[in-house]
């Protein structure tokens, strides 16, 4: 398959893959959904008020004329699987409709160097997993010592936990230095102020596109049904003040102040060719989780730090979405099972993404074993934790055989914490 749109063999976004994505132009500021193809991404808009796809979603349908893919998420696999085949057809080197057509060419292509991009979904709910059996150890190593490391119940349940949606933003948003408590070690009271354990984690999110009827579980091998596409996420997270309050509930402050999101959403047919069975599961997990496909996506992850002074980032992780032992299958089957209904734009993360190598941990907690043993980025430079004017980029990307599915990147860079006189309010916020 070849598109008529040169697209180099790096590329993220060859015709194999065409990501959703919500984009607005300078001289149409009104957010719309397109497919990004090689350096440019097709308005989908346009191609739908010019009737190319009035079979398969109706006559004088708006679907793509809209400021997020909920509607377009929630129309079901039918409609998406069609879109994508249409979408496939109209780009392809052999088609003449739009390769030939100069004016809808001039109407419906824009680089995306020259757009500007939105946040793709509108998120109802977003849940946390906790997929990863090296990440959940560490973490459980650090924070509660070899022998509580994995909780008993771990290894028969994806363990999860509700996230906060309104805090979830798009790549490129600029992210603040949390404020909140911390207890210092060996301290009595706990003490107010800025994160100074600031980290991030590298995950992937599915995206719920139908979702089900409260007190109608979703059967895990029907679960992929529900999901329209796959994004990279960065699940922010301040360690000092989840090592005071997380105990019994689980992350509050330490998560909910943000988690970025790529701007592209890969619908996972695109990821067909790239499907591989996970980790094995010892035990086997109960009935209502036991997939009869392999659940399992071959992704290549890494995550690059920018500091303020260095002119290049630096690789400090190279993990891949195998390293996950739950699937996303599991995930919905489980999240469903007791009744809870899902729905279009709910995001499920996958929790941090580490593998057994050090170099294949998702999170600088794990990568510097919680500030004992700092990364060096470049001669000058080295980290604990992150710092202000730090520039966190995440990509990702299936290789096939001389293209890649790629996922994009998801960028934050850490602004410093507000002013505690501004924050306390016992002086004007003066940027306001
Ligand atoms: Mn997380």
């Amino acid at each position: 398959m070849k598109s008529f749109i040169e697209v180099n063999s790096e590329s993220h976004f060859p015709i194999q893959n065409l990501p959703y994505g919500v984009f607005s132009t300078e001289n149409n500021p009104t957010p719309r959904i397109g497919v990004a193809i090689g350096d440019y991404v097709l308005d989908l808009s346009v191609l739908e008020k010019e009737g190319f796809f009035t079979d398969i979603i109706g006559p004088n349908s708006t679907i793509f004329n809209r400021p997020t893919l909920n509607d377009f998420m929630s129309s079901g696999r039918e409609i998406w699987s069609g879109v994508r085949k249409r979408l496939q057809l109209l780009l392809s080197e052999d088609e003449p409709q739009l390769r030939d057509n100069y004016d809808l060419r001039n109407q419906a292509l824009f680089l995306q160097n020259e757009v500007d991009l939105h946040l793709p979904v509108e998120i109802g709910d977003y849940t946390d997993f906790y997929a990863s059996k090296d990440h959940a150890t560490n973490v459980g190593i650090m924070f509660r010592g070899k022998e509580n490391a994995l909780m008993p119940n771990w290894t028969h349940l994806p363990v999860g936990y509700h996230g906060r949606a309104s805090s979830v933003v798009l790549s490129g948003t600029s992210i603040r230095r949390p404020l909140g408590q911390t207890k210092p070690k060996d301290a009595d009271h706990p003490v107010f102020g800025s994160c100074r354990q600031l980290d991030f984690e590298l995950e992937m999110g599915c995206l719920i596109g139908t979702g089900n009827n409260r007190g109608e579980p979703i059967p895990v091998d029907e679960a992929e049904k529900h999901v329209f596409g796959m994004v990279l996420v960065n699940d922010w997270s301040a360690r000092d003040i989840q090592a005071w309050e997380y105990q019994p509930l689980g992350p509050f402050l330490a998560k909910n102040f943000a988690t970025s999101i790529a701007p592209w959403i890969v619908p996972l047919e695109a990821l067909e060719p790239f499907r591989v069975k996970g980790p094995i599961q010892d035990p086997k997990p109960l009935e209502y989780l036991e997939q009869s496909e392999p659940g399992s996506f071959n992704i290549h992850l890494e995550v690059h730090l920018r500091g303020k002074k260095m002119n290049n980032p630096k690789q400090i992780c190279s993990s891949n979405y195998q390293n996950l032992y739950w699937s996303i299958a599991q995930e919905v089957a489980h999240h469903t099972i007791g009744g809870c209904d899902l729905n279009t734009g709910d995001l499920l993360a996958s929790g941090t993404i580490s593998g057994p190598e050090k170099e294949s941990r998702g999170s600088l907690l794990e990568l510097t074993w919680r500030g004992s043993e700092p990364i060096q980025l470049n001669s000058e430079e080295k980290r604990e934790w992150l710092e202000d004017g730090d520039e966190l980029t995440m990509t990702g990307w299936c290789q096939g055989d001389g293209y890649r599915i790629g996922f994009g990147e998801v960028i934050g860079v850490i602004e410093p914490a507000l002013d505690l006189e501004v924050a306390l309010r016992k002086k004007a916020n003066v940027s306001k």
